[in-house]
């Protein structure tokens, strides 16, 4: 058995944070260590304690006086189109038509895609991102890539092969028998290979016919524990377009409801726009609404109201993620400075024990993975991420004033970036050193 201890300042959450003074929702070891096995994590807790724990002669990494927490989540990406992201667009369809479509068709060859595969996961871990939730292209070789280079590197993925049959260029277009076909396949392929998890992916509903619908329905049906993604409410083009190709749904969330695609394990990129009749639908269903700041204001979709979603009556489930290419970030980081401005703008407030709990344990906990990934739990996946709240100048002094936990949080999510992160970890194994 392989072991090794890792000292740093330790935060891992419980819950869902009340208030910047819910301690309890929190643990918080000033002098913390975690002993990593096989892995995975062992024991954690003050250093004293977790050391008398491991081995004689075990290995010690010191990452004294950074913080250590539970690797990044991000739930919603597009791995196609990092040759997309800072591409300048009116809004979203005109992104798609122009940008995007013309780009994810180049991943119908392999070498293309396994080439951006390797930058995608760089990308993702020197953002100390761990696991993350990202649409392929409609070909079975953007999938092929994604996950093999998932395997390679250890990490707990989910994604899926786009299913896709109208409204883009014919290279983009599977059928309702391809996309089953293929999303099957690749099902077969990987799912359950390493940390792998083949989400069953149909873009949108601008891009399935009915026909399609149906067969992502089978595949929900035949596979119930899958996760399925696509997008709802980004734009009200898109909604007025939606609406009109099913004259027969009552709304939006109404046309995935009637195909079986609403439950746990749905995560619905953006749901900006929602009625409190689709509120209402995605709480008794369990989906979750994953919220892009980034990409919304970059494409001047509009503003989340996720505060008022979560204090509902019947509260809709929220995650977070960056939506790159959309996003116009990889960083975690970056992603919860614009989701904290966005609730300003609504009146709201966000404080910085409730982002970095969305980022670790409140992602997990969307992707229905909590008892693997997103906390500091003995027994999890060592999936870690250390941060430097000082990595800049301009951080360096701000810290020099900065007295509490909270304080320094809402710093490192304001003005941090990748620079911020010193070291990550995925399944125990530090990565950084090799990007
Ligand atoms: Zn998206």
């Amino acid at each position: 058995m392989t072991e090794k201890l890792i000292r740093g300042r330790l935060l891992s959450f419980r819950r869902a944070p009340q208030s910047l003074t819910d301690t309890e929702s929190y643990s918080y070891e000033s002098d913390g260590a975690l002993l990593v096995a096989d892995g995975k994590i062992a024991a954690a807790g003050d250093y004293a304690t977790v050391k008398a724990k491991a081995a004689d002669g075990v290995e010690e990494i010191d990452h004294r006086p950074y913080l250590i927490l539970p690797g990044f989540i991000d739930t919603h990406m597009h791995f196609p189109q990092m040759q997309v992201i800072a591409s300048y667009a009116a809004n979203l369809l005109e992104w798609l038509n122009t940008y995007t479509f013309p780009e994810e068709c180049r991943f119908v060859e392999s070498e293309h895609a396994a080439r951006i595969a390797a930058h995608f996961y760089d990308e993702l871990l020197r953002h100390g991102t761990t696991t993350a939730a990202a649409y392929c292209s409609v070909h079975k070789s953007s999938a092929d890539a994604y996950f093999a280079e998932a395997l390679k590197r250890g990490m707990c993925m989910v994604g899926g092969k786009v299913m896709m049959d109208r409204n883009a260029p014919q290279g983009l277009l599977d059928t309702p028998e391809m996309g089953y076909d293929e999303t099957r396949a690749v099902i077969a392929d990987w799912h359950g290979k390493g940390r792998n998890h083949v989400a069953i992916t149909p873009r949108f509903a601008i891009t399935s016919t009915p026909g399609q619908m149906k067969a992502a329905q089978a595949l929900a049906e035949e596979f119930p524990d899958l996760h399925i993604q696509t997008h709802l409410s980004e734009n009200h083009e898109e909604i007025r377009y939606t609406c009109e190709l099913y004259p027969e749904a009552t709304d939006y969330t109404d046309i995935y409801a009637r195909y079986g695609l609403l439950g746990k394990k749905t995560l619905l990129g953006h749901a900006i726009h929602l009625s409190d009749r689709e509120a209402d639908a995605l709480s008794e269903a369990g989906s979750v609404a994953v919220h892009c700041p980034t990409s919304n204001l970059f494409l001047g979709s509009g503003l989340f109201p996720m505060k008022t979603l979560m204090r509902r009556e019947k509260p809709v489930r929220v995650a977070v993620a960056t939506d790159i290419g959309g996003g116009s970030s990889y960083s975690m980081l970056r992603t919860m400075d614009e989701a904290y401005k966005i609730q300003q703008l609504l009146g709201e407030r966000l404080n910085p024990l409730e982002s970095f709990y969305l980022m670790t344990r409140g992602n997990a906990e969307a992707l229905s993975l909590v008892d693997q990934i997103g906390t500091l739990e003995p027994g999890t996946d060592a999936d870690l991420v250390v941060l430097d709240a000082a990595p800049t100048p301009a951080m360096k002094l701000r810290m020099e004033t900065i007295k509490t936990l909270p304080e320094e949080l809402f710093l490192l999510q304001t003005m941090g970036d990748d620079r911020a992160v010193v070291e990550t970890y995925v399944a125990g194994s530090a990565m950084k050193e090799s990007i």
